[in-house]
């Protein structure tokens, strides 16, 4: 049985996304902690999210995907803006420490012209720190386009930042289907390639969950904007050996397409009989 989402508005609560989930096929899915812009996060409500553990244990639903507001940069020049990044990072695996499925995804951060080295430094800077805190939620790094200044554009630099925290067994990754492609890895043409680089250079133990995305623009565009899946230059067969690979199919697989509900369930429901149709 795959593990296939998609993201949800959290604006109604665990509980209701849980039930979104379930209506629309979805045995997965991804929210944001808070507003994406940042700000401050709703009161913390212990029993809507025992509620929806107890609704994902039922229906057998895999690990679900937290996502840190986008806004938040790790790497900023500003010290005020890594503070603000740290103590909101800090108070959302707090809060998460209550949906023990969940993992925290965020992207690495932007090193604003600093450089990649220094981007990465102030990165490790912070991540150590969380990881330090006690708690139990799984923080993963998401491979990113490279659009911009932004670090994590490469397994190495994801790998130089797990490196550098210690090698801490709860520091993960988030491969994002539509990021690596634009990022110059082909994994249209060459996916066992893709996926045994990233085994060599960060360990395929580190993966912990896939965005599936395809991508409105061309490969190595190091540009990151979304596409229905099968409307953009990845295509639908290449997302589909993605979920079915062998390396990859127990992972929880999340779509982050320009969708509403609707779409989605379409979507997963598509997506889902094309995986189980597949050989292997
Ligand atoms: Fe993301
Ligand atoms: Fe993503
Ligand atoms: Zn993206």
């Amino acid at each position: 049985m795959y593990y296939i989402g998609c993201h949800l508005s959290s604006s109604k609560g665990m509980l209701a996304m849980g039930r979104e989930a379930l209506s629309i096929g979805a045995n997965t899915f991804q929210f944001f902690t808070r507003n994406p812009r940042g700000g401050k996060a709703k009161a913390l409500d212990v029993a809507d999210c025992e509620a929806l553990n107890e609704l994902m244990a039922k229906n057998q639903f895999g690990p679900v995907i937290a996502h840190a507001p986008y806004t938040l940069n790790m790497a900023a020049k500003d010290e005020g803006l890594r503070k603000f990044a740290m103590e909101t990072v800090a108070d959302d695996m707090m809060r998460l420490s209550y949906t023990p499925t969940a993992l925290y995804n965020i992207h690495p951060g932007s090193h604003v012209g600093q450089g990649s080295e220094k981007g990465i430094e102030l990165i490790t800077t912070i991540v150590s720190q969380i990881l330090d805190m006690d708690g139990k939620t799984p923080l993963l790094l998401e491979t990113m386009s490279g659009k911009g200044s932004e670090v994590g554009r490469s397994f190495e630099e994801i790998q130089t930042i797990i490196a550098n925290c210690g090698n801490h067994p709860r520091l993960g990754v988030c491969l994002d289907t539509c990021h690596v492609w634009s990022a110059g890895y082909d994994i249209v043409n060459n996916i066992d390639d893709v996926i045994t680089q990233f085994d060599r250079i960060i360990g395929l133990d580190r993966l912990k969950a896939i965005h599936l995305n395809d991508s409105m623009t061309p490969f190595a565009s190091n540009k990151d904007r979304h596409a229905l899946i099968g409307q953009g230059s990845i295509g639908l067969d290449a997302i589909v050996r993605v979920i079915t690979h062998p390396k990859l199919k127990h992972l929880p697989f999340c779509l982050e397409t320009p969708n509403d509900i609707p779409g989605y369930q379409q979507e997963i429901a598509l997506l889902r009989s094309l995986a189980e149709k597949a050989p292997n």
